[in-house]
């Protein structure tokens, strides 16, 4: 039997899916691969096919396909155009959607010690400073300012304050991460660290900054990384010198918690509040999606500190892009379609 799924493009938001390459830890067992690639003209590079160990087919189509073969390159130069528009005065938003191994952190961070396999972060931020830097000659001055959270259970934690990097027990004590928006759609968060930046060798250490601090927490708290969705922000402030032209941009790349959902008997607790705080806000980000995609009036923004945070960024003149992450293990194949469905309604 064969299921079709194939949906008009729509909206502004596009959706980019990306299959990692198996791996030696997967299960598989020498199984075959359970997702393949059409090949037909009208669907190559932009289809998926996931068949199901009874040999139901599923097919997807998004705006873009990354296969295991695609390299951090490929992928980036898709989406170099995007990033370009945030010193135009843009508001950009750029998410990984999927399950805990899928390769989200992969996608948007990569391997920051390799040349070839640094991510979507990295390479946005150096293109960033080289094209501020050559459009000096035209007039244009920017100011660049950094921060970095993770939202962890509804709680909004500072990835590039002091007390965090030095591995503090309550990293939160005495600050209060309150988000606000003001007149021009410009967001604050209070409390947190922000960074001016104005060479990439200074982003770079900020990066590293926060990959330590995720990992203290990570030792902490049990894996909460995956638990977590990781929000680097980037504020472009430009001005024109001989034209007075001012333009504001803002570049948001988002690495979102797992989506698995965790089955009911493996959570009690604290664990069972965790998973139903990120479930709340994955579930809340995909209303907020839905319902601009639709161009509803009303669009749930403050049901979360994700969709809250990121509401300027998500309406009006925004331009939001999302990796829908996909593990080819067989043993995931049900994570995997239920991503695909996601990212296909979204699309
Ligand atoms: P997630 O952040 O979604 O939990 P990761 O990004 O940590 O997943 O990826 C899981 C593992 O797969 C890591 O070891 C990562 O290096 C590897 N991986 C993910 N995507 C790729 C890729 N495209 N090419 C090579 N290795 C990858
Ligand atoms: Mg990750």
């Amino acid at each position: 039997k064969l299921h079709n799924t194939i949906l008009e493009l729509k909206g502004n938001i596009r959706v980019f899916c990306r299959v990692r390459p198996l791996l030696p830890a997967d299960s598989s067992n020498g199984e075959a691969s359970v997702i393949s690639f059409p090949t037909s003209a009208e669907f190559l590079g932009r289809g998926i096919n996931l068949i199901q160990n009874a040999g139901q087919k599923h097919q997807f189509v998004f705006d873009k396909m990354f296969s295991h073969e695609s390299s951090q390159q490929e992928v980036f130069v898709e989406i170099s155009q995007l990033v370009q528009s945030a010193l135009d005065g843009y508001k950009v938003c750029i998410f990984a959607y999927g399950q805990t191994g899928s390769g989200k952190t992969y996608t948007m961070m990569g391997k920051t010690d390799s040349p070839e396999q640094k991510g979507l972060i990295p390479r946005s931020l150096e293109q960033i400073f080289q094209s501020s830097q050559s459009l000096s000659c035209q007039g244009w001055k920017y100011k660049m300012q950094a921060s970095m959270l993770e939202i962890y259970n509804e709680t909004i934690h500072d990835l590039l304050s002091t007390n965090r990097a030095s591995g503090a027990e309550n990293t939160n004590a005495g600050k209060n991460y309150t988000i606000k928006h003001d007149a021009s759609g410009n967001t604050y968060v209070s409390d947190l660290t922000i960074v001016d930046v104005s060479t990439i060798k200074e982003v770079s250490s900020l990066l590293h900054q926060a990959a330590q601090s995720r990992s203290v927490g990570k030792t902490r708290m049990n894996e909460q990384s995956s638990r977590s969705h990781m929000v680097f922000t980037l504020r472009i402030s430009g001005f024109n010198e001989s034209t007075e032209q001012q333009v504001q941009g803002v570049l948001n790349l988002i690495d979102l918690a797992g989506s698995e959902r965790l089955s009911k008997s493996e959570s009690t607790g604290s664990t069972l509040r965790e998973t139903q705080a990120i479930n709340k806000s994955l579930s809340s980000l995909s209303d907020v999606i839905f319902s601009l995609a639709k161009k509803e009036d009303h669009v749930p923004f403050r049901n979360s500190k994700l969709t809250y945070l990121l509401q300027p960024c998500l309406g009006g003149n925004s331009k939001t892009l999302m990796f829908v992450n996909i593990s080819p293990d067989p043993s995931s194949m049900g994570e995997s379609l239920c991503s695909l469905r996601f990212a296909a309604r979204v699309n």
